[in-house]
C-alpha cells in the first residue's frame, strides 16, 4: 500500500476527486524523476495548474518534494514516455497476440482544477476507435487504419526486436524496443491482426511470468482500465507491398 502526500496547494488544485485517484494511481506508479517503482510513501507533483492541462506525477519523497510546478516541458506526444509489453495468446481469450501499452508515468489532466482527471492519451484514443473493455476474452473492434510493425534487428538478443504502432494518420502512436518471442510474432503476422489495450497497468516488460501477467491484465480490465483495440499487424516486407497497391 502506497500512502500519498500531497501539499496544501496540490489539494487545491486537485480536489477531493483528484485527490482520490491521485491515491488510487499511486498504487501502481514509477518516479517521474527516478523512473523506478514507488512503494512505501509517494509525493504528488502537479504541473499545468495555470492552463487547461492539469498533470499529476508521482516521486519517491527523496526525489521530489509534493508541489504544484513544472516538473519539465510538457512534452507534445506523451507516447514518448510509453512503454509496451507483448504477451502471447490470452489462454480462453480472443486468440490474438497481445500488446499492452502503459505511460511511465501516469498523466492526466482536467478540463479545470478540481474536476475529474482523465488520462491525458484516452481522448485521442476513443476518438480513434479504441473502447473501454470490461474482460479480456471479447475481440475489441479493428481500426483498419492502424499497424503494428515489428522488426527483427540483428546483434540484439534472440526474441528482441522493434516495433511500431502507427495510428490512422500515420503518426507514431509507439515505436521501441519490445521483446516479441516467436509465438507471438508468428501468432501476429499469420492472422495479420493483434489487440492492442492501453491503460495503467503493473505489467513488466521483462516478466516472462505469462500466467501472473495475464491475471494482471485482466484486473485492469475489470477495473475498467484498460482501452482496447484490434490493429493490422504486418512485418516490413508486407507493408512495403502494402504501400506500393495502394
Ligand atoms: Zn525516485
Amino acid at each position: 500500500m502506497v500512502t500519498v502526500q500531497m501539499n496544501p496547494e496540490v489539494q487545491r488544485v486537485l480536489g477531493p476527486e483528484g485527490m482520490a485517484q491521485a491515491r488510487r494511481e499511486a498504487q501502481r506508479a514509477d518516479c517521474a524523476t527516478c523512473t523506478k517503482r514507488i512503494t512505501g510513501r509517494a509525493n504528488v507533483v502537479v504541473t499545468g495548474a495555470g492552463g487547461m492541462q492539469v498533470r499529476v506525477y508521482f516521486t519517491h519523497p527523496g526525489c521530489m518534494a509534493s508541489s504544484v510546478t513544472e516538473l519539465r516541458e510538457p512534452s507534445d506526444s506523451p507516447a514518448d514516455d510509453m512503454r509496451m509489453v507483448s504477451l502471447p495468446p490470452l489462454p480462453g481469450g480472443h486468440g490474438r497476440a497481445v500488446l499492452v501499452a502503459q505511460l511511465e508515468s501516469p498523466q492526466y489532466f482536467a478540463d479545470t482544477p478540481a474536476a475529474e482527471l482523465t488520462d491525458v492519451l484516452a481522448p485521442y484514443l476513443l476518438r480513434q476507435g479504441f473502447e473501454p473493455v470490461g474482460d479480456t476474452a471479447t475481440e475489441p473492434p479493428l481500426l483498419e487504419r492502424w499497424v503494428a510493425v515489428p522488426a527483427q534487428v540483428p546483434g540484439i538478443e534472440t526474441g528482441g526486436g522493434l516495433l511500431t504502432v502507427l495510428d490512422d494518420q500515420a503518426e507514431v502512436f509507439f515505436t521501441g524496443p519490445v521483446f516479441t518471442p516467436a509465438r507471438w510474432r508468428r501468432t501476429a503476422l499469420e492472422s495479420g491482426q493483434c489487440t492492442l489495450y492501453y491503460g495503467p497497468t503493473e505489467l513488466d516488460p521483462a516478466s516472462r511470468d505469462f500466467p501472473t501477467q495475464y491475471r494482471l491484465l485482466e484486473d485492469a480490465a475489470q477495473d475498467g482500465r484498460l482501452l482496447a483495440a484490434r490493429v493490422p499487424c504486418m512485418d516490413r516486407a508486407r507493408l512495403r507491398a502494402a504501400a506500393a497497391n495502394e
